[in-house]
């Protein structure tokens, strides 16, 4: 017989961080930057957690070098010709992987089966339509707290990937214990995005899509199979000129939050973090 399992699932919308005592006088002095030893492959690394999703709207070159000025990095999308890669490969060398998940077994399974940092995420994706299609998710607060809780467990890693729209969405990423948290809408529309500019009723715009859209499939594998449907949507959205901008105000953003909550280090937030549930976020008034 199904099971219903009743216990409460929350969003990134439904909660808000609470503030806490904090002797921290400004936001430049946390440190966002953390160091990491991976349980299996016992490599080391040390940077601002925070990964540009590998969708070929966003996961570019052009991305990744300005992502790297900031100790961040970018899961390059896996459409690039060998030469184009070859050409950034000599200057550039960084990557990562896994696969994505919701449930605190499947996190432990693939650590034990080898896997070092895992992908959590179903479904909260800006242009995914996974849970429309196939009725499948979680809510991913809950999940990236019930998946750290069980990473951690056994010294793996977890990265938080898709559900983040705003600044605040990110730091609630990581005070729920995501290790990495892995954006892509949050960085379409720029100039370091890929796709070209449109003109639409007089304002600018960049195409972005999910990786499983029709848009995407026709593009990299000619369209959609037969045996499966599209599990992403194609937005316009508005042009936001150079990404230093947003990078700035998602890091400015986290700083912030670490300086409410008085954690000195990035890596203290989860343990100074009690989010408080809410039924209203912010005063939408004025949007
Ligand atoms: P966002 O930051 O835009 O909310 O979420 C980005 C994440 O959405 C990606 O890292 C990836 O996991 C997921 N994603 C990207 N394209 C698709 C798609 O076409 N379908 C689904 N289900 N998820 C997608």
């Amino acid at each position: 017989m199904p099971r219903v399992d009743a216990d409460l699932k929350l969003d990134f919308k439904d909660v808000l961080v609470r503030p806490k005592r904090s002797s921290l006088k400004s936001r430049a002095e946390v440190d966002l930057k953390r160091t990491f030893t991976f349980r299996n492959s016992k490599q080391t690394y040390t940077g601002i957690p925070i990964i540009v999703a590998n969708m070929d709207t966003v996961g570019t070159f052009e991305m990744a070098v300005v992502m790297a000025k900031h100790a961040m990095f970018t899961a390059i999308h896996k459409h690039y010709s060998l030469e184009e890669w070859k050409l950034f490969a000599a200057n550039h060398p960084e990557c990562l992987e896994a696969g994505n998940v919701v449930t605190g077994e499947m996190v432990e399974e693939l650590i034990i089966s080898g896997a070092d940092i895992i992908k959590v995420g179903i479904g909260p994706g800006s242009v995914c339509t996974t849970r429309i299609k196939t009725g499948v998710g979680y809510p991913q607060l809950s999940a990236v707290i019930e998946c750290a809780d069980s990473a951690h467990g056994l010294k793996g890693h977890i990265i938080s990937d898709g559900g983040c729209n705003c600044p605040g969405d990110v730091a609630k990423a990581f005070g729920a214990g995501a290790d990495f948290v892995m954006i892509g809408g949050m960085f379409a529309g720029h100039d370091q995005s890929a796709g070209d500019i449109i003109e639409r009723n007089g304002k600018k715009v960049k195409l972005f899509y999910g990786m499983s859209s029709d848009t995407a499939m026709k593009k990299h594998a000619g369209g959609v199979a037969e045996y499966r449907a599209s599990e992403g949507k194609t937005v316009e959205v508005p042009y936001k000129g150079d990404v230093e901008h947003t990078i700035l105000d998602i890091l400015g953003g986290l700083r912030s939050t670490c300086t409410y909550v008085g954690a000195a280090k990035l890596k203290e937030l989860s343990k100074r973090t009690t989010f408080i549930r809410v039924t209203q976020q912010y005063n939408e008034v004025f949007s």
